[in-house]
């Protein structure tokens, strides 16, 4: 702008100097002519006089070299010419000074000679016998006068240039100053210049308009980032160029990164190619979703694509936890292939023997072996489908099945009680000892744990060997404790004999009419109880297993 500026001062300037010169020059020019003719005017009326009152003799011995003295006769023929030899000289009758003069007593005019550096001006008087008397200068011309006044001019005009360079670039600098120096955080505060008001006033409204706008957007930023922090759901917006315009503190954990990622490629954070697919999906504008480990867990990405008049604006990213949802459904398909695999050996073991007994492939005396075998193996399904019911059951929840106080005590004793003959089949010496103690909680539930664990302790016991049951009440327990002197679990086992279908020795499990899911029952049962299980085992020196119901919950639901 201060070159702009600068600029047209110097054009202005010079434009304003080049034509007051040529004004000026040319009314030095008019008036200096002006001069001159009326001095020719008076020369020639006086020298008139002189050729009238004496005729040629006025001419005689005249010097005059500024001026041309010619007589002119009547008829036009020259009778005198101070410069030339009149007699050769042309006719004058045609001249048109001559002319005027012959007619109104004075003439005048003009001629300029061939190069237009010179004019010659003629002023002509009748005199009183009808000669005319003509007297003529020569004058310079306007462009003598401007060549003659170059040398002045051009030092006139270098200091002209001069003077306006320095002039134009200080003005230009004055005006530009208080421009550059406007304070527009308050536009309204300038008072330089008046015209700079109305475009101040705009500038202040549309401050204050995107000062509102800001504080807006500012509040559904944080009304945004205080949904999004609390969220344990990653959330990642994306513009169209899949650079992070945001990322909540869940996704970023996720990712492993930093806030400075705010800005940069999603993939530049995750190098993903399923990740990269996923996105160019979105981008393509279509919703498409996946499963990614993040973390150490298993994530569901959900990716949108963000539409503005149907052009893909933006993509968001949501990253949903599915953990628990992908290890039930792992677990769920393992137990399905665990069933049908439990199921499949006894079945079998019945149907061979019915077809062998069918089709009289057995002999009659070995009929009751037969039959033992399949009624053993009948039993074992029977109690197979039963504990997958019960497990099946526990697996849907506790809705519908009744909360009550039970004395634990006396739930303890009956089951030590029917497992008396199993024992004592078994010679193994099994004993209850415990005072009242009430938990909060339900029967079937409370009688699945305590029959199992005594159950086991039975069947994974030496022969004379025997088990302890005891509940007794502590601060805030009711604890539960079955411990038998019998074979022992080893350590690399403790951690996984509560997974469903998990045997320590599956044949041996089998042989006693184990299922495999005892002890799941037991673990699934308490959790729903909040009781802990604690777990002592060695190996060849007898188990003790600990069920600790905490007592808050006693009485609580009555
Ligand atoms: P099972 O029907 O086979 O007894 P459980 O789930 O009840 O199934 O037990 C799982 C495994 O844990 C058993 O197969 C056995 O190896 C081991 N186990 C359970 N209780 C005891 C115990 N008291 N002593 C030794 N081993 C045991």
């Amino acid at each position: 702008m201060t070159k702009r500026i600068f600029k047209s001062i110097c054009i202005v300037a010079l434009s304003v100097f080049l034509f007051s010169i040529g004004l000026f020059m040319g009314v030095l020019y008019d008036y200096f002519s002006n001069v001159q003719r009326s001095q020719l005017r008076m020369q020639t009326n006086l020298a008139a006089q002189g050729a009238a009152n004496e005729g040629m003799r006025y001419f005689e011995g005249l010097d005059v070299t500024d001026y041309r003295i010619t007589w002119i006769g009547m008829d036009g023929a020259v009778l005198y010419d101070s410069r030339s030899d009149f007699a050769e000289m042309e006719n004058h009758m045609e001249r048109e000074e001559i002319r005027q003069a012959l007619s109104e007593g004075i003439g005048e005019s003009s001629r300029y000679s061939i190069t237009l550096l010179e004019r010659a001006v003629y002023c002509a008087r009748r005199l009183p016998d009808g000669t005319v008397l003509r007297l003529s200068i020569t004058q310079n011309t306007l462009l003598t006068l401007i060549l003659g006044m170059m040398q002045p001019i051009c030092i006139i005009f270098a200091a002209a240039l001069g003077m306006s360079l320095i002039l134009a670039f200080r003005l230009a600098k004055g005006i530009v100053e208080p421009l550059n120096t406007l304070n527009l955080d308050e536009p309204l505060k300038n008072d330089e210049y008046d015209e700079l008001k109305p475009l101040l006033k705009r500038i202040a409204a549309q401050q204050c308009q995107i000062r509102r706008q800001g504080e807006e957007l500012r509040q559904k930023q944080n009304e945004f980032d205080a949904v999004t922090t609390g969220m344990t759901e990653g959330i990642v917006l994306l513009n169209e160029k899949k650079i992070i315009l945001s990322m909540n503190p869940a996704a970023m954990r996720l990712f492993g990164a930093a806030r400075s990622c705010v800005g940069k490629y999603l993939l530049s954070v995750n190098r993903s190619l399923e990740l990269q697919e996923l996105l160019q999906k979105a981008s393509d504008g279509k919703h498409a979703e996946m499963l990614m480990e993040l973390a150490g867990g298993t994530y569901q990405l959900d990716a949108s694509p963000v539409l503005s008049e149907n052009l893909v604006s933006g993509i968001v990213l949501l990253l949903l936890d599915v953990t628990e949802k992908e290890k039930v459904d792992q677990m769920r398909r393992e137990f399905t292939a665990n069933v049908s695999h439990e199921l499949k050996t006894p079945l079998h073991t019945i149907l061979g023997s019915a077809e062998l007994i069918a089709d009289g492939m057995v002999k009659q005396e070995d009929i009751p072996g037969f039959s033992k075998r399949i009624y053993a193996e009948t039993q074992r399904l029977i109690r197979l489908v039963e504990d997958i019911i019960r497990l099946s059951c526990l697996d849907e929840g506790v809705e519908g099945m009744k909360w009550e106080n039970i004395d634990l005590s006396s739930l303890a004793d009956e089951t030590v009680q029917a497992l008396l003959p199993e024992a004592e089949a078994a010679g193994i010496q099994i004993n209850f000892c415990g005072e009242t103690a009430i938990v909060y909680g339900i029967r079937q539930l409370l009688q699945s744990i305590v029959f199992n664990l005594c159950d086991n302790a039975v069947k994974y016991n030496h022969k004379a060997g025997s088990v302890s049951v005891s509940v007794e009440g502590e601060k805030n327990n009711v604890i539960l404790s079955v411990a038998d002197t019998g074979i022992g679990i080893p350590v690399e086992h403790q951690e996984r004999i509560f997974e469903r279908f998990y045997r320590v020795d599956k044949s041996h499990s089998k042989e006693i009419g184990g299922t495999g899911l005892g002890l799941s029952i037991v673990k699934h049962a308490a959790k729903l109880h909040d009781a802990e299980i604690e777990l002592y085992s060695v190996v060849g020196g007898g188990t003790t297993i600990r069920v600790c119901f905490p007592v808050y919950k006693n009485f609580t639901k009555l």
